[in-house]
């Protein structure tokens, strides 16, 4: 047990607050080990969520990988196979594809729930052992607007640019698209603090979530009109005079043209956009404006649009023209939502960048990274394209031939989901590394068995920037390999026998050196120091360095210390509905499960708790559709049809339908989202698109 007697400290394997767990051996169990709240990490202070309570029922053998598949040619069944035969099939399908048609023929999809340690792997494996462009990964899905905005706002993205704690200190906190009380129900005892002590708390979501109705003021917009309610909450702030002009002055650029801008949006007109009335907006500018200190934060409800880069820097603009940034218990921040969300974002697995979130394009960053791995500036391919368009053209002549697939499951969590499923088919080689037999597995061509959470040791940086150590508290099962020794086995297959250790004490050493001087500076963090301090903030870029808990308070990170205020301009959604699909779809989570479901689904505890996706739709509606409630439906978009029962309740707006993500099959949301990318960040409009619903006994 690690050497701890009293059970091992580490972190919940899903969301990204990374609650802390003691886990001790349940001999008796079904699985190894019995999973108890950490009361001293203090971002949980001990709590967990039902899914964090039986995440140790991921251990046991029911429902995970136990041995490498493999299949033997088309319309053939997975079987067993040894490691060797496996590694060997991959390594021969990767040369073949890439002698045919290139390097870039072969490409990997990594996820935002992988460790720092092996998003960093997976990153060099792409571009020294593969040197292909062709690597991204599902955080492109979760949280690229914001990070894009925030980018370009403030010079470096970190989620939460303070301590989550620090939610309890605000005097207002604008809560825009997000519903912790269901993604991180232990979130909500800082919201509860921030009440007590007489904080307000406005929520923006179409839906009545939990979240909402714990709010003093809910607005609840039209799906895809966030921007312009933003937009219209400024143009009031200014005509009623509640711009901080001293800290626009001294802090900010870019404040004139944004001025500019928001004269377009005057309070009747955003209320016929949003449907928000007019007062409500104005009674929301005038709590947050008036409040001595505020925040906002935004999750994947604002973000998951074609324009969600522009709707971030709406709220962004706002805060800064309330002088609502960079000084303490006021700031934006956005609430990252994979367990790695924020990790695995910074260290080499996105299209575009290189580990310390420095940029592919940058000369100096391929000079400094390129050292490091032993190549040269030139041997470092270029940026790729995204998660979403490597999907699109897999297995046609203009993509990838080959996909190696790890940690993530597209086939339930892309947009448009039938035609993702298609191309994926059309591969010559797909490859997953997994611990279960997802629904992406089940199309591969070979399927390796990794270990999990709590069979592995690695760090991930949490919501707040804050690295913490994944500790390992018992062995995987025989025949399971760490995804670290899955890249080092693969990576020594194609001839690096070099540079690609599976220990991660070795990998994070490495990390940390390729970190050093970049956006977020690893330099000075270490296990040991990760576990004597409960975790270390970045940047912290020499051993004696105290981390950073909270950014921005002398200045940005921008050139010249200013944050960058950028005039932006509502648009519609991507899709508007019509008379063919009249309602507007919106898609999210439900407390039981986890993303894509692939693992919670296999979780008796979750699967009782939501057996099955549903489409939560408004009593008038419904009666206006001839559907009751329980009664199975279809939703359909321009792109497919999903088929779930009904569910009423008024907590909806009429015009406006929901469902939950997390199941394959006829239930599956994303056979109906929409692919639409926005142009900044390649994020797809998964919030919202055109649908029209209708009883199944109607078809
Ligand atoms: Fe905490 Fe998230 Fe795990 Fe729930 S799922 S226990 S909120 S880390």
């Amino acid at each position: 047990m690690n050497g701890q007697a009293d059970g091992v400290r580490t972190h919940c394997p899903y969301c990204s607050l990374q609650c802390g767990t003691v886990l001790r051996p349940d001999p008796g169990g079904a699985a190894p080990l019995a999973v108890a709240g950490w009361p001293e990490f203090p971002v949980s202070q001990g709590a967990l969520c039902g899914k964090g309570q039986n995440a140790v029922d991921l251990l046991g053998p029911a429902g995970r990988l136990g041995t490498p598949l493999v299949r033997d040619g088309r319309g053939a069944r997975l079987r067993p196979a040894t490691w060797d035969e496996a590694l060997g099939r991959v390594a021969s399908g990767i040369r073949s594809a890439q002698r045919a048609y290139g390097r870039d023929a072969v490409g990997v999809f990594g996820g935002g729930g992988l460790t720092n340690e092996k998003a960093y792997l997976l990153g060099k494996f792409a571009r020294v052992a593969l040197r292909t462009s062709a690597i991204d990964y599902n955080g492109r899905f979760c949280m690229s607007s914001a990070a894009a905005a925030v980018n370009r706002a403030f010079g470096v993205d970190r989620g939460l640019p303070f301590p989550l704690a620090d939610v309890a200190g605000t005097d207002c906190l604008l809560l825009v698209g997000a519903n912790p009380a269901d993604t991180m129900p232990p979130a909500l005892r800082h919201l509860t603090r921030l009440a007590d002590h007489g904080g307000r708390l406005i929520v923006v979501d179409p839906r009545r979530t939990r979240t909402a109705a714990r709010a003093d003021l809910h607005l609840r917009p039209l799906p895809g009109t966030d921007l312009a309610l933003a937009l219209g909450m400024l143009h009031i702030a200014l005509a009623e005079g509640h711009v901080d002009e001293d800290f626009v002055a001294a802090r900010t650029t870019g404040f004139e043209a944004v001025r500019a801008t928001t004269t377009e949006y005057w309070p009747a007109r955003v209320e016929g956009l949003t449907g928000v009335p007019a007062h409500r907006i104005r009674d929301a500018v005038r709590m947050f404006a008036q409040a001595p200190t505020g925040m906002v934060l935004t999750a994947r409800g604002s973000e998951q649009h074609s324009k969600g880069t522009d709707t971030v820097h709406g709220w962004i603009n706002l805060c800064l023209a309330l002088g609502k940034a960079g000084r303490p218990y006021s700031g934006y921040g956005c609430l990252t939502g994979q367990g790695n969300g924020q990790g695995g974002r910074e260290h080499g697995q996105k299209a575009d960048q290189l580990p310390g979130y420095r940029s592919l394009s940058d000369p100096v960053a391929r000079e400094h990274i390129a050292r490091l791995w032993g190549v040269t500036p030139g041997e470092l391919p270029g940026p790729g394209t995204s998660a979403y368009e490597m999907l699109d053209t897999a297995g046609t002549p203009d993509g990838v031939r080959a996909l190696l697939v790890i940690g993530s499951n597209p086939v339930v969590s892309a947009p448009h989901a039938d035609h993702v499923e298609r191309r994926l088919r059309e591969l010559d080689l797909l490859v997953v590394v997994d611990v279960v037999r997802s629904e992406t597995a089940e199309l591969a061509d070979v399927v390796l068995p990794s270990a999990q959470w709590a069979e592995e040791t690695g760090t991930l940086t949490n919501l707040e920037g804050r690295v913490i150590l994944r500790r390992k508290a018992v062995e995987p099962p025989a025949q399971v390999r760490t995804d670290l020794e899955i890249l080092s086995a693969l990576a020594a297959r194609l001839g690096r026998t070099e540079g690609f250790p599976a220990d991660p004490r070795l990998v994070f050493d490495e990390l940390r050196a390729a970190s050093a001087g970049g956006r977020a500076d690893y330099a000075g963090i270490s296990y040991e120091r990760i576990t004597a301090e409960n975790g270390v903030f970045w940047p912290c870029p020499a051993d004696g360095h105290p981390g950073t808990p909270r950014l921005f308070l002398e200045s940005f990170a921008t050139p010249d210390g200013r944050a960058r205020m950028v005039p932006v301009h509502h648009r519609p959604a991507a899709e508007t509905t019509d008379e063919r699909y009249p309602l507007h779809l919106i898609t999210g989570r439900l407390p039981a499960h986890y993303q894509s479901g692939a693992q919670t689904r296999r979780v008796a505890a979750s699967r009782a708790a939501a057996p099955e996706p549903y489409v939560e739709i408004h009593p008038a509606t419904a009666a206006r559709l001839g559907v009751a409630d329980g009664e199975p439906v279809t939703v359909t978009s321009r792109r497919g049809t999903a088929v779930a029962p009904a569910s009423l309740s008024t907590d909806i707006r009429p015009d406006v339908v929901f469902m939950p993500f997390h199941w394959p099959g006829p239930g599956r949301a994303n056979t109906v989202t929409n692919p639409a990318l926005d142009p900044v960040s390649r994020m797809p409009e998964f919030k919202v698109c055109a649908v029209r619903v209708a009883p199944v006994a109607a078809l």
